[in-house]
């Protein structure tokens, strides 16, 4: 196909992809004819970056498949496992799932919480290949989609010099993406690709996440992958060239096939990458899907503006959170019978250096939530579903959770009433210190939650109080130093009935 000249921004269609008109009015040819790549603009960059995007793959199922190419990643990379919001933020569908990827945003900011894409926000948190064309136009950019939505909302393709659209025909369309994909990896030289493929979303629906047909299609798509990976390698400047390849998904599926809902395996997700930096078989408990665009940012040398707004942070960057360091020491379920035996989620002895007070804790209750105690998202969301557990975004790993509400699901006396005290921090000359923590607080009836300081082990005085909702929210709390104090600790102090819960994660203290 003669595209040379015509356009720096050329668009192909292919085989039935009537809803995806060529924008420069290029014939499409069909895909039986093996459409010709489109020309991009000669590339400038020696950090290069392949996202490969695959629709609705759990990865859980990964591991049953044969998948040799997902494995050498897997091996050869960093793998962070998560799971993703659920309603009222958004469905756990491909609209908010492929937006969260692209943008590097939760939902509450990129605005798409269901296919319909209504209250998108692009314009203010742009695609990271919209982004990329911003902020260095000579990035020779590329995307292949055939779920054409992600075109026509303006989710992925806006920013790319060149752009394959096809209809959702995946068995067709998938193996044209990677054919001409392949041979401008072989015989151009683009800077970012973005490919997508949706196969295993569509036998997902069709078969179920759990059936034989579904690790089949997990393994077209590694063979898709597979030959990616192999032209790569083959480019002649390949020795010179510096690659991250990064695959992720958008959503999982449930056994019998389907997704949207607040189900575990509806929402599990990951991000996989292997690059320069990126730590050989690492699997990081900290790393969430709003990662992906940081992670291309950061391996093209790129330091987003803090005006750009993400919530990722790059895949080979570590939470310096306390309560992550409990990890190894979670336990399994005593007291809750929603959570599976095998999920071990929870501890209530805090880090080195934390403690909590619980004085005046009522007695009895459930066990796992009797005062302040330390989580994974996976163990207190699978407490009980549907009361909005699952939207603590923001957290990452494992993180303080105060849950008056799971506690009172088993006979108790007296009020709930927890305190969670921070270690000392040294803030001698400092005229001010600030405490920067993630929270989520839902906020019911009598219910209170305060955050106070208390300098040189003095009564603590209140900064914060919560009287409403705080779904998913950095805080930033500035606190002057009184004269001659040399410390500072915090506290988190909840109290409730049969109420609501409180999370806290990413504390931070920074005297100045
Ligand atoms: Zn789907």
């Amino acid at each position: 196909m003669p595209n040379t000249g015509i356009s720096r921004r050329t668009v192909l269609a292919a085989a039935g992809a009537t809803a995806a008109v060529a924008a420069t009015g290029i014939a499409t040819a069909p895909a039986a004819t093996a459409a010709a790549a489109p020309t991009l603009p000669n590339g400038t960059s020696k950090d290069k970056v392949l996202v490969v995007g695959m629709d609705g793959l759990r990865y859980d199922r990964i591991d049953a498949a044969k998948a040799p190419h997902l494995k050498s990643l897997m091996t050869n990379g960093t793998y962070g496992r998560s799971l993703l919001y659920a309603n009222p933020m958004a469905a756990t569908s491909s609209g908010p799932g492929w937006s969260t990827i692209s943008t590097g945003v939760w939902p509450d900011k990129h605005g798409v919480k269901d296919n319909t894409f209504a209250g998108k926000n692009y314009g203010r948190y742009p695609g990271f290949l919209a982004r990329l064309h911003q902020v260095r136009p000579e990035l020779s950019l590329f995307a292949a989609v055939d779920w054409p939505e992600l075109d026509t909302h303006g989710t992925v393709t806006p920013g790319a010099d060149a752009k394959l659209v096809y209809n959702n025909d995946y068995v067709v369309n998938d193996l044209v993406i990677t054919d001409i994909t392949e041979d401008i990896l072989r015989n151009q030289n683009p800077d970012v690709l973005f490919v997508y493929f949706g196969e295993t979303d569509e036998i997902g629906h069709n078969n179920g996440a759990a059936s034989p047909r579904y690790l089949d299609a997990i393994d077209v798509q590694d063979g898709y992958l597979g030959r990616l990976l192999t032209a790569i390698k083959a480019r002649p400047a390949y020795a010179t060239e510096r690659w991250t390849v990064v695959v992720t998904t958008d959503h999982g599926h449930t056994d019998g096939g389907g997704h949207g809902g607040s189900s575990i395996e509806e929402r599990r997700t990951f991000v996989l990458a292997q690059g320069p930096g990126i730590v050989a078989g690492a699997r990081p408990i900290d790393t969430r899907l709003v990662d992906v665009a940081a992670t291309v940012f950061h391996q093209l040398g790129i330091t987003p503006d803090p005006s750009w707004g993400l919530d990722g942070k790059p895949i080979q960057q570590r939470s310096t959170d306390p309560f992550d360091s409990l990890y190894g020491s979670l336990t399994g379920r005593v007291d809750e019978t929603g959570i599976p035996a095998g999920v071990l989620g929870f501890t209530r002895t805090p880090p080195s250096g934390w403690s909590v007070v619980n004085n005046a804790m009522g007695t009895g209750g459930v066990t796992e939530w009797r005062g302040w105690s330390f989580a994974t998202d996976e163990f207190w969301s699978r407490s009980q579903r549907d009361q909005s557990r699952e939207l603590n975004v923001r957290a990452r790993g494992v993180f303080a959770v105060a849950d008056s509400d799971e506690w009172a699901d088993k006979t108790f006396s007296g009020p709930y009433d927890s305190t969670l005290v921070t270690p000392a921090y040294g803030v001698s000359g400092a005229s001010s210190v600030t405490l920067d923590f993630t929270t989520f607080y839902r906020q019911e009836g009598a219910q209170t939650a305060q955050v106070l300081a208390s300098f040189n082990g003095g009564t603590p005085t209140p900064v914060k109080s919560y009287t409403a909702d705080a779904v998913s929210q950095p805080q930033s709390l500035t606190v002057a130093v009184p004269a001659g104090a040399s410390s500072v600790s915090f506290r988190f102090r909840y109290t409730g009935a049969n109420n609501w819960y409180w999370t806290i994660d990413g504390v931070k203290v920074t005297a100045s």
